[in-house]
């Protein structure tokens, strides 16, 4: 579903990736690990085309990434993202939150628009909260109708950012729960995070990038063996 080759790509004169490759295949659960300015959010980025690669290539559901004629709207229907700040709507209410963009990009219909909502909201456990404005609600309750409302777009391949980052351990768990669900339903995803324990249960591959590059990478138990002493050192400190 996601693969990224030989990936380059600067800041002015720093060089933020530098030669990143890896897969993600239909189903699995990438965790990118590494250190703060490793590259992992910019990798992301990448992959969303919110940022451009000087050299090599990324496919994303049959998108191009790297094409100059790629078709964002197409590549953006298909790949949900979800950050660390939720930048839900202050004056909507958690479900009018979520209608919102399946009722501007794919046309549906007030009322199918609020079903949907209603859907993602439960899947969330936020079913009775849907009549809450963002500031009624908890930040893990926040994040979670964030992710809601990139469920409700249907994406084939969803990347979160450290979407628990600003999240106290108690709130953390709730949404971290979500997406252990969200997987275990299949969903291909790649996340960044420094929840090691969550990343040796959840993930199928596990991404350590270390300047720029991809360091090490296998399944979740690579986490109990690491083969670098980069890796090694940095599971060392986060654990
Ligand atoms: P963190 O764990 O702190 O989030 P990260 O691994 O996500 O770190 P990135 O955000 O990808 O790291 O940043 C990698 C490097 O690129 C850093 O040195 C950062 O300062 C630089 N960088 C990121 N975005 C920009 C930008 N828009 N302009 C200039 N430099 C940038
Ligand atoms: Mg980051």
């Amino acid at each position: 579903v996601v693969s990224l080759t030989n990936v380059h790509k600067r800041f002015g004169a720093v060089k933020v990736l530098n030669g990143v490759s890896f897969e993600v295949g239909r189903g699995e659960v990438a965790a990118v690990i590494g250190q703060s300015g490793s590259g992992k959010s910019t990798a992301l980025r990448c992959i969303n085309a919110l940022e451009r690669i000087e050299e090599g290539t990324i496919e994303v559901c049959g998108h191009a990434v790297h094409d100059p004629k790629l078709d964002r709207r197409a590549l953006r229907r298909d790949v949900g993202i979800v950050f660390q700040s939720y930048n839900l709507f202050p004056h909507l209410t958690a479900e009018q939150n979520i209608m919102l963009a399946p009722m501007c990009v794919k046309s549906l219909s007030k009322a199918d628009a609020r079903t949907l909502a209603q859907d993602v909201l439960a899947r969330v456990g936020l079913a009775e909260k849907a009549d809450h404005y963002p500031e009624q609600l908890s930040g893990g309750q926040q994040q979670r109708v964030a992710i809601a409302r990139s469920l409700a777009m249907q994406p084939k391949l969803m990347l979160f950012d450290e979407v628990t980052s600003a999240l106290d351990p108690q709130l953390t768990g709730e949404v971290l729960k979500v997406m252990e669900d969200l997987a275990r339903g299949g969903m291909t995803m790649i996340l960044v995070t420094h929840e090691m324990s969550f990343a040796r249960k959840v993930a199928t591959k596990v991404v350590y990038m270390h300047r720029g590059t991809v360091w090490e990478t296998g399944p979740g138990a690579m986490l109990d063996d690491p083969q670098t002493p980069e890796l090694r050192k940095f599971v060392g400190g986060e654990m």
